[in-house]
């Protein structure tokens, strides 16, 4: 295992007035040479980060993870993928609105971020033309209201937590006015790039708590990628949050160059458990146009994820690796000399739900797509969760 920088308190010379950085020219760190050649990627991708956060980078070092994580790179235009490498636009049934499995409703409901990440799968909704995300939710609260088999609805974008609070809670309050809608989640990274939006609002806090009732619990899916990002005020921000009432779990990518470290891993989860927010889900980084530079192969995540897991209590080892593929949320649960096991967490087609998968070991696989089922190897077979039928194959 490598060691671990040290986790600083708080950027030194920072005073809590967060600035969004948005031109490569305001970074004065980086040489105008790097800044004239970056220009390329921001007009296609776009940048974006607060003061704060670009304060945590080591400047110094041009591997810094920090950095890696919101300062463009050139090779973000080599390599192929899609814009929607999910295929998000087949479960969308209205603006800002994704139904895939019947009981749950993604909402994109802002389309701009405390900063944007490098590696965002849904970095489409910052570049120019875009017109998926929806300020009125209107439309979506009726949608779910005439939906009794929806019970849980994520709140995502672009960052919840940069709505307005006042529009944050009347979309709270309208969706728990709603009885069948059981759990709400809000994916935000503002603990992470602007904890602020959180300490300085005690209304956000009352609102949230309002909502976050003893039988039912908004839940704050936090996303952080790295210890250095759990700095004091970070933390405070967390617990400000777990006051206020709502439940906090963390999810991140794997991310080539910020994370791909067992030791790091381990270090971020150990961390996440002690302050109460601990991993849920570990990503495998969707084939998403200009994310080349940030990807590592499922073979190698699975033996950083293995790795990282041998540490911490079992709070800090609750993350499962998944990849969200568009047929479904795939958990990848091992890999051996030949295969990679895989099982259908969630599946859009009611068949594969609880299904068991083997494939070919391809250690330059990236996603499900470039994986070959071992079928013809004669390698177990596992029906869907409702038939429990198991038969293992010989060796
Ligand atoms: S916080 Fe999430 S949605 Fe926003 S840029 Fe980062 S990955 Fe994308």
């Amino acid at each position: 295992m490598s060691q671990i920088d040290a986790v600083p308190s708080a950027h030194s010379s920072y005073t809590p007035s967060v600035r969004y950085i948005t031109r490569l020219e305001q970074l004065q760190d980086l040489p105008p040479d790097q800044r004239a050649e970056l220009e390329h990627v921001t007009r296609l991708y776009g940048f974006r980060a607060s003061d704060y956060y670009l304060g945590l980078v080591n400047w110094q070092d041009p591997c810094d993870p920090i950095r890696q994580l919101v300062v463009p790179r050139i090779d973000e235009l080599a390599g192929s993928g899609r814009l929607d490498a999910s295929n998000e636009a087949a479960n969308t049934i209205a603006r800002g609105m994704q139904h895939k499995y019947p009981d749950t409703v993604v909402l994109l409901c802002n389309e701009t971020c405390g900063g944007f990440c490098r590696y965002c799968f849904r970095k489409r909704l910052f570049m120019n033309g875009n017109t998926e995300v929806s300020l009125d939710q209107t439309l979506a609260l009726n949608y779910i209201m005439a939906h009794p088999e929806i019970t849980n609805v994520l709140l995502t974008g672009g960052d919840p937590l940069l709505l307005s609070t006042s529009r944050l809670g009347a979309l709270l309050g309208g969706l728990r006015a709603i009885p069948h809608v059981q759990i709400i989640r809000i994916g935000t990274k503002m603990p992470a790039f602007n904890p602020w939006r959180v300490l300085e609002d005690e209304s956000l806090q009352q609102t949230l708590g309002r909502y976050s009732t003893a039988r039912q619990r908004i839940y704050i899916m936090t996303h952080f990628d790295h210890p250095r990002e759990l700095t004091d005020p970070a933390i405070e921000c967390v617990d400000r949050l777990i006051r206020a009432g709502v439940i906090c779990a963390n999810q991140c990518p794997l991310i080539r160059g910020v994370n791909d470290d067992p030791a790091v891993l381990s270090d971020l989860y150990r961390r996440l458990s002690w302050i109460g927010c601990p991993p849920y889900y570990l990503f495998q980084m969707r084939p998403t146009l200009g994310n080349q530079p940030y990807a590592v192969p499922i073979v190698r995540g699975w033996e950083i994820f293995r790795e990282a897991l041998r540490y911490g209590s079992g709070l800090a080892r609750r993350a499962r690796f998944v990849m969200s593929h568009e047929t479904g949320k795939i958990e990848i649960l091992g890999v051996d000399e030949k295969r990679i096991y895989l099982r259908y967490q969630r599946a859009k087609d009611p068949t594969l739900r609880g299904r068991f998968l083997v494939y070919k070991r391809n250690d330059d696989a990236y996603w499900l797509d470039d994986l070959v089922p071992a079928d013809d190897e004669h390698a177990p077979r596992f029906a869907p969760e409702s038939g429990l039928e198991i038969h293992a194959g010989p060796e």
